[in-house]
């Protein structure tokens, strides 16, 4: 088998760093040593703020939302003969920068790329609401910038349908505010009033904050969701855990166990 990292020089690498969901106690150790090593860090506004206390000293090349074709090139052509850092929030793999960077290196036969995973959304906000998503779950995005609409829908129904716990990413943006009523219409064909739900913002992050409530009440909290925000709809065994800030999805111990 070839190693992911066949240049076997050690001054010229790229690093696909995910940092995690907002506080950099929530990075990994491996991802702070890539930013500690390298030479430049590039990375939108929003997540080189995020970690700003480890930018000093660095190179920090900022770029905006929509420039990442832009960005991944610049990181590889840097990384020709530096180390350097490409960050994106929460995993790097889930509608991050890992594709991107790879498609684009593929083109260029260039291999010195190693993709450093992190903490997402879905599992930091599922820590907060306590266990919800403790069996088989699906991750949707509402974004339609780059995926049809059309296929999204899709992808909710079936989802649904098949009884996932499902977590909507990037469920409403400023411009982009009726995607997530219909989203939640289209589950509701499927999944009870009554199955909970759990809305997570800006989680590790300052302004942090969740609301538990049910499919059935969900309208009601519709203006609290915007960008920074996850939402996880449970399954048909998912319940409000006691005094209703938290939800379990149990695995299912209590068929086979006693406690
Ligand atoms: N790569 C990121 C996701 C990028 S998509 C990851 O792995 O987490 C951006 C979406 O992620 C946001 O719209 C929101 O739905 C979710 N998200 C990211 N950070 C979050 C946080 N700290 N709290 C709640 N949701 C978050």
């Amino acid at each position: 088998m070839q190693s992911q990292n066949n240049n076997n020089s050690n001054n010229n690498k790229l690093y696909v760093v995910g940092i995690g969901p907002g506080s950099v106690q929530d990075m990994t150790i491996r991802a702070q040593k890539a930013l500690e090593t390298s030479e430049y860090i590039l990375g939108n506004s929003t997540y080189l703020d995020q970690i700003a206390p480890l930018l000093d000293g660095k190179k920090v090349i900022r770029s905006y939302m929509g420039d990442e074709v832009k960005r991944a090139q610049k990181a590889l052509e840097l990384a020709e003969n530096s180390i350097v850092s490409i960050i994106s929030g929460g995993d790097a793999n889930i509608y991050g920068m890992a594709g991107l960077v790879l498609e684009v290196a593929e083109k260029k036969e260039q291999t010195n790329i190693e993709i450093i995973p992190g903490v997402t959304a879905i599992t930091a906000s599922a820590a907060c609401l306590g266990a919800p998503i403790t069996a088989d779950f699906a991750v949707i995005s509402l974004s339609d910038l780059l995926t049809p609409w059309e296929i999204i829908k899709e992808r909710l129904y079936a989802a649904a349908r098949a009884d996932f716990v499902i977590a909507l990413y990037n469920p409403k943006s400023r411009k982009r505010t009726g995607h997530l009523k219909e989203a939640i219409q289209i589950i509701s064909q499927e999944k009870k009033p009554q199955t909970p739900v759990g809305i997570a913002q800006n989680i590790t992050r300052e302004g942090e904050h969740t609301i538990v409530t049910t499919l059935g009440e969900f309208m009601k909290f519709y203006e609290d969701v915007d960008m920074r925000t996850t939402i996880l709809i449970g399954n048909r065994e998912s319940r409000i855990w006691n005094n209703a800030d938290r939800v379990i999805t149990p695995r299912g111990y209590h068929k086979k166990y006693d406690y």
